[in-house]
């Protein structure tokens, strides 16, 4: 099966009715690995820059953080790389940077994190912006907005760092800012939040842990985590709908985008683009490969018929099984 779907992965993901599905990659290191696949993704849905922060003994200053950045924007150019802003705290902690909380889940993470200290954003965005000079295929993406005065703070933070650069004779354009829709407060502000940024990312993995308020990490709790819960479907279903109405790209890189029978439910939902760890793009792009958008369209009303997580996953295991 796998040398099967191996020799399709020079072919373009689109569905058999002639849908064209953009593949984006999720990235954090190994950039040499990954600029192989240049020719088959639509480019980066997401750099993780916490990873690199990971294995390093302090916080990278702003020239080994441009060199870092470079790699990646030139690994990948002229493709567009979305880089997120520096996503600690939950469970992701920096060793140099210990972050003690009773429920880190809802405390201290992500743009909290960088805008209590601007010195590290600042750090971050003047070397993703020094990386990206001749080469304009940088995206700044924002995790963790709660609402759109993390927004314009971090707006503020980036016309300052551009403002800077060319203080110092480094002009640069002012690259494409998104927002992760991660928090369920955000999905009743996709309007205001539209105003301010020029696509939206939904992390489908965070989603579901805080509408279902369900630790993603807990073994206790693992049976409760499921993106096919049909509140998480029908958010994202909401989500597809309003961002296309807004005329705002909206893309998924969480889990959910992965897996090809949650990738096949987004497409009929109306996300064209789902970016995923280069090891799920095989059997992804061989279930758009497979499967019509109007068969999608319908996987997608008969399961947001369900009550049930239950119910969902029949119903997408009785379609899947039909496809295969
Ligand atoms: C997500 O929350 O779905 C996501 C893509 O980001 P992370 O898994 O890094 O929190
Ligand atoms: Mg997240």
């Amino acid at each position: 099966l796998s040398a099967l779907l191996e020799h399709e992965q020079d072919l373009p993901s689109r569905t058999p009715d002639g849908h064209d599905v953009r593949l984006l990659v999720n990235t954090g290191l190994a950039v040499d690995a990954m600029a192989s696949l240049k020719s088959r993704i639509g480019g980066v849905g997401l750099y993780r820059t916490e990873v690199p922060f990971m294995i390093t003994e302090r916080f990278p200053g702003e020239q080994e953080q441009t060199r870092l950045y470079r790699e990646q924007l030139e690994g990948f150019a002229p493709l567009p790389v979305v880089m997120r802003t520096l996503d600690i705290g939950g469970d992701k902690d920096l060793p140099y940077f210990p972050i003690e909380e009773a429920n880190p889940f809802l405390g201290w993470r992500g743009i909290r994190v960088t805008l209590d200290h601007p010195e590290v954003l600042m750090v971050q965005l003047r070397a993703m912006l020094r990386a990206s000079q001749g080469l304009d295929n940088l995206q700044i993406l924002l995790p963790m907005i709660t609402n759109v005065d993390e927004v314009d703070d971090a707006l503020r933070l980036l016309e300052r760092a551009i403002r800077e650069l060319g203080e110092d004779g480094v002009e640069v354009a002012r690259p494409q800012v998104g927002a992760m829709i991660e928090v369920p407060a955000t999905l009743y502000q996709l309007d205001a939040l539209a105003e301010r940024v020029d696509f939206f990312s939904v992390g489908s993995n965070d989603l579901t842990q805080y509408l279902l308020a369900v630790d993603r990490n807990n073994p206790r709790v693992a049976d409760l985590y499921d993106a096919c819960h049909p509140a998480v479907l029908s958010a994202m279903a909401r989500l597809a709908r309003e961002a296309t109405a807004l005329k705002v790209p909206i893309s998924v890189c969480g889990e959910l985008a992965a897996d090809p029978a949650g990738a096949l439910l987004l497409m009929g939902m109306g996300f064209d683009a789902l970016s995923m760890n280069a090891p799920s793009l095989p059997k992804v792009r061989a279930a758009i490969r497979r499967v019509s958008l109007t068969s999608a369209q319908t996987l997608v009303e008969d399961a947001l018929a369900e009550s049930s997580p239950l119910g969902v996953r029949r119903c997408l295991e009785v379609s899947m099984s039909d496809w295969q």
